[in-house]
């Protein structure tokens, strides 16, 4: 059976790395060098449907990962960001980006985001509950 998902069908040289449920390879389009993606092998569009093995191999990918990046390069740090719900195109994979971080990249500077009203008081209550 023929599947055409680009992530179904990452050519095997763009991956770095691979654990039983994820990849590890380059962004195609960084917003920084070295910027690399942690990507699921399964469509999974949402960290809420990753099981606890998933999970905790994504833990460990990202401590693996950002170690090396911090061990071996001159960088401030590195910021994980995930995606989740309909934030992702529809058919797409989990993944996670990893972007080396330095002293004065402006990285959230040039986040120019629209702000929409959310009532942080029912949050608060809600996560407090919980
Ligand atoms: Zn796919």
């Amino acid at each position: 059976m023929m599947n055409s998902c680009i992530f179904c069908n990452i050519p095997s040289e763009n991956k770095l790395m691979e654990t039983q449920n994820f990849y590890v390879l380059f962004d195609i389009n960084p917003v920084q060098e070295g910027h690399l993606l942690i990507i699921s092998k399964a469509h999974i569009m949402n960290v809420v449907n990753l099981d606890e093995t998933m999970l905790l191999e994504l833990g460990k990918l990202e401590q693996s990962l950002v170690t090396i990046i911090e061990a071996n390069f001159d960088v401030l740090g590195v910021t994980l960001e995930r995606n989740n719900g309909r934030t992702m195109m529809a058919g797409t994979h989990f993944h996670e980006h990893l972007i080396p971080r330095y002293p004065g990249d402006k990285f959230f500077d040039n986040q120019e985001i629209v702000k929409f009203e959310l009532d942080t008081d029912r949050l608060k209550a809600l996560i407090i509950e919980n």
